[in-house]
Formats: structure tokens, sequence, C-alpha cells
């Protein structure tokens, strides 16, 4: 190929065989662009958003295809994929795994991952919402070591986040579900679509704690933190009480008043508020009616 037909530049593929070997390339090139499933990445060079010099390919080291248990938490490997997520994680972290169902189709599952979605840090990206609401960690490392940010601060605008130059991510700590667990997407269809909104949602009994997370109705993905005080004061959690409608209702305004969305081909900024709104309506009434020991499909 002449030089002309590349754009004129020559493209550095690394391939490492170990996560230390891949931290050493990174320190040494930290123009590399990281590459897993290459769902988001493929699309950006294909459509010229992205001309790297180098690509640090992953999916040769072993080590950030693992996930265990740490510290009394679930330690899950960058290089996990939302097919995995679903089939050996969905009893520990339902929503997540709901939200792995809901991304892309069979072949983008398969090879798509977590840690690319926090690489990409869309605030539509469907992982996202479920690690906010239960205070995920994002583990980065460099030659220098090992850090942990909490997603909400690791995110940081729209395909933003606080991945340093020599970093790599390394795996996301969560702890195991506490309570129930939902995530709900709206697309203009029913399959392959970017969500024009969502809502991850989590009740944590124990510590009689609601944790709601809006996705793509703000620069990032934003907590219904005004919505999560107001419906820990009306819920009966040793009773079980069913939530009245009139407490829905606030509920779903609540969090829509967190939203800020811009309008866009997918959905004008009116239509993202009152959809999140009713989504986070739904999904409070599924986990809480899960919670009571109730079927919430009907
Ligand atoms: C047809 C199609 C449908 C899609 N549908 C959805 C959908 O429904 N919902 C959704 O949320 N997304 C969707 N996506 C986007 C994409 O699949 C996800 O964002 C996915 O999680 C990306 O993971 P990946 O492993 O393929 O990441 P890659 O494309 O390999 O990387 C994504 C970003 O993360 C960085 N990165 C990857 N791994 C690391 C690492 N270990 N350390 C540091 N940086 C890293 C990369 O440099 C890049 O910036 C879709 C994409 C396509 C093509």
């Amino acid at each position: 190929m002449d030089e002309s037909e590349n754009g004129g530049t020559e493209l550095e593929f690394f391939r490492p065989g170990s996560w230390q070997e891949a931290l050493e390339i990174k320190a040494a090139y930290p123009d590399a662009l990281p590459i897993f499933g290459g769902t988001d990445v493929m699309v950006d060079i294909n459509f010229d958003r992205e001309r790297p010099e180098g690509v640090l390919d992953l999916t040769r080291v072993p080590e950030i295809r693992e996930w265990g248990e740490e510290d009394g938490r679930l330690r899950v490997g960058a290089g996990v994929t939302y097919t995995r997520v679903i089939d050996e994680l969905g009893d520990r972290l339902p929503g997540l795994a709901m939200a792995s169902r809901t991304v892309g189709s069979p072949q983008i599952r398969n090879r798509g991952t977590v840690g690319g979605n926090l690489g990409t840090s869309s605030p539509a990206g469907d992982a996202l919402p479920p690690l906010y609401v239960s205070d995920a960690e994002v583990e980065l490392a460099s030659t220098e070591g090992a850090r942990r940010v909490p997603v909400a601060e690791f995110v940081t605008g729209p395909k933003g986040n606080a991945l340093g130059p020599n970093e790599l991510i390394a795996a996301f700590h969560v702890p195991e579900a506490e309570g129930p667990q939902q995530y709900a997407k709206i697309g203009p269809r029913n399959a392959m679509v970017i969500a024009v909104c969502s809502v991850g949602l989590a009740l944590h009994p124990e510590q009689e704690k609601v944790r709601i997370c809006l996705g793509s109705v703000a620069p990032t993905p934003v907590r219904g933190r005004e919505a999560e005080e107001f419906i820990e004061g009306v819920l009966e959690w040793e009773s079980r009480e069913e939530i009245g409608e009139a407490a829905l209702e606030r509920f779903g305004e609540l969090a829509r008043m967190a939203a800020n969305p811009l309008g866009d081909v997918r959905g004008t900024a009116a239509y993202r508020t009152h959809a999140v709104g009713v989504l986070a309506r739904r999904t409070l009434k599924w986990a809480w009616d899960e919670y009571r020991g109730g079927d919430h499909t009907t």
C-alpha cells in the first residue's frame, strides 16, 4: 500500500501476551489506542473519527478475562464480555445482566465488554447505570501501580473519563446484588439500538436504600438523588406494603427533574424527559414487587 492509501501514517500494532507487558507498552506508547472487542474502536476507525498511531490489542491478555471475589466484592476483569456477564454473573449482578441483554446483537455481546463501555464513557452506555447504582469502582493500572475510582468520578463527561495516558482499565469492583435490581431502556426499535433513555435501579434492603441512575439524559449517567431520598421516606421495608400510585408518580416526577437531555435524531429532549420518568416509575414498581415476593411480569 502506498502512503496516500492509509493517510500517510503507519499504524503500529501491539499484541501483548500478559498484563505486565500491556502496561509496559502503554507506558512506552501512551498514544496507542487500547482495543478489546473493537465494537466501538473499529466503528470509529471506519468512520474516520479515530486515526490512532498505534493500537494496543488486549485480547491475548488472559488476566483481564478473569473474574472472582476480592475483599467481599466481585472483581470483574475489563475483558469479560456481555455474554459472559449474562451467563456467568446473571445471578450475582442481575441489573448488569439485564442491561447486558439489551446491548446490540448476539455478535456484539460476544465481543463487546463492560471494560470497553467504560472506556467509551458514553452517557448512553448500557453497562453504566447498573454500575452507578451499585457504587462500583473502576480499577485503573499503570506500571506505577493501580488505583480505584468510583464509577461516577471515572466518567467525567460525554466520552470523557479519568483514565491517565499511561493507564489501562484492569477491572471493575462491585458488590453482589443485595436486593432486587432492574434495568429498562427505550430505543427507537426493539434491538440494536443506542438508548434514547435508560434507567438502572437497585434496592438495598439492608440499608433501606434505593438507588436510581438515568442514562442518555445528561452529559454523563446521572443519579436521581431527590427521587431516592423521597422514596426512602415512603417505603415500608418491614411490612413491605405496596407503593401507592401517588408515590410512584412523585418518584417518576423527581427522577425526571434530574434529567437534562439534549434533543437529537433519536428523540427530543421533551420525549426523553417524559420517558425517563415513566421508566423510573416502572423499574421501581418491578423491583419493589419482587422484594414483596410477587411477580413483576403482571
Ligand atoms: C452494532 C452495534 C451495536 C451496539 N449496541 C450497543 C448497545 O446497545 N449499548 C451500548 O452500550 N453499546 C452498544 N454498542 C457499543 C459497544 O458495543 C459497547 O460500548 C461495548 O461495550 C464496547 O466494548 P468493546 O470491548 O468492543 O470496546 P472497544 O471498542 O475495544 O473499546 C472501546 C473504548 O474503550 C477503550 N478500552 C477498551 N478496553 C480498554 C482497557 N482495558 N483499558 C483502557 N481502555 C480500554 C478503547 O480504547 C475505546 O476507547 C454497539 C456497537 C455496535 C457496533
